[in-house]
């Protein structure tokens, strides 16, 4: 699988307002934070202590072009593991660490490049300020990751009151724990279930704290539904502006998480993604199979310059108009197809022969 490199647009497109600024924060060679690209974060679904299986998993992710991944830590076998898979992996990796700061203390010795504390259920405040000391003297930075579903208890009086309020303070109560001890290189995400509660949340604290926000909506739910609702909410908040990193969380095959992120991200304008593929809805005049059509020309695509377009059109209608706009574009006729390039018909071939052309097509927009 060749490898995708994300780049950043440096450019704001009028539907989003600036970037609110926010104090940098280096994890390994990725910033966050201080105007830097908004990172794209995803998450291995492997058992950690199965090094090969998470190393595989993590190059597909990095292929997808995933900035930072995250791996659990949630045993001692996971931490045996955890060197090994530090020395391997070709981007920056997170530890993501709940209960036991043992586990915390292990992976900063493995040479993790970011912790992911929950101050819900690390334990108390001598074991954060152990583990930020720790962290202090690598010169590791912390994500306080709050979530509504394991907020500390003396939140929930609030919670039931004030939802996105206590996310809030319980973020900005940790963010003293750290600070008592000297420990300020810290990223916040503020994560409910629920929307509205994600973005009130992440208004509030983005009002009396420059530190980098993490942003994701939790259990999102399945391929189509998490990816509409993260999506709906993440680009409420990047569009004001907010925002320094991100995981589309969904509960399917995490290489998707990346993808989504960053067609998201392309379309507010934030970042360079991927080639972009036109395609029609079909209907009843359709001509070819667009759909699988389409599949396929994204797949092929995904390593082309992000300011590719390739339009795939069902049928004469559209397909010579969106055509004139793209550097490859395809519209089905009734026994042929036309294939135009930068918006001049090419040629007419067989429906037969469609497949092989595109190959060749797209390999030529690569060169
Ligand atoms: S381009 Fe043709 S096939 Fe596609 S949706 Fe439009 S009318 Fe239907």
């Amino acid at each position: 699988m060749s490898e995708f490199t994300p780049r950043d647009t440096g450019q704001h497109r009028p539907t989003c307002r600036p970037r609110r600024p926010t104090r940098s924060v280096q994890v390994g060679r990725v910033q966050i934070g201080g105007l830097a690209p908004v990172a794209v974060q995803s998450m291995t679904c492997t058992r950690t202590h199965d090094v090969e299986g998470t190393l595989g998993q993590i190059r597909e992710l990095a292929s997808a072009g995933a900035d930072l991944v995250r791996v659990t830590v949630n045993d001692e076998a996971a931490a045996a593991a955890l060197p090994a898979i530090v020395r391997e992996a070709n981007v920056p990796l997170v530890a993501d660490i709940h209960y036991d700061h043992k586990m915390a203390l292990a992976a900063l010795a493995a040479g993790i490049a970011k912790l992911r504390i929950n101050p819900g259920n690390i334990g108390g405040e001598d074991k954060v300020r152990e583990v930020a000391r720790a962290a202090k003297d690598r010169g590791v930075p912390i994500r306080v990751g709050v979530n509504r579903g394991s907020l500390h208890k003396r939140y929930r009086d609030l919670r039931m009151i004030d939802p996105a309020g206590a996310l809030v303070q319980s973020a900005l109560d940790e963010l003293e724990v750290l600070a008592s001890v000297g420990f300020d290189d810290v990223v916040v995400s503020l994560k409910s279930s629920e929307p509205h509660e994600v973005i009130e949340a992440c208004r509030r604290f983005s009002e009396v704290c420059d530190v980098p926000q993490h942003l994701g909506v939790t259990e999102a739910g399945t391929l189509h539904a998490g990816t509409a609702r993260s999506t709906a909410t993440l680009g409420v908040l990047l569009s004001e502006g907010i925002g320094d990193t991100l995981r589309i969380s969904l509960a399917a095959d995490p290489v998707h998480e990346v993808r989504a992120a960053f067609h998201m991200l392309q379309a507010l304008g934030l970042r360079e993604g991927y080639a972009r593929v036109v395609a029609c809805p079909t209907c009843g005049r359709v001509e070819v199979d667009v759909m699988s059509l389409a599949a396929k020309v994204e797949e092929l695509a995904k390593d082309l310059p992000p300011d590719k377009v390739i339009s795939v059109m069902g049928c004469i209608v559209n397909g010579p108009g969106e055509a004139k706009s793209a550097d490859l574009g395809i519209a089905a006729g009734k026994s042929k197809v036309a294939i135009y390039r930068q918006g001049e018909l090419h040629r007419n071939i067989d429906k037969e022969d469609l497949e092989a052309v595109l190959l060749e097509e797209i390999a030529r927009l690569r060169r």
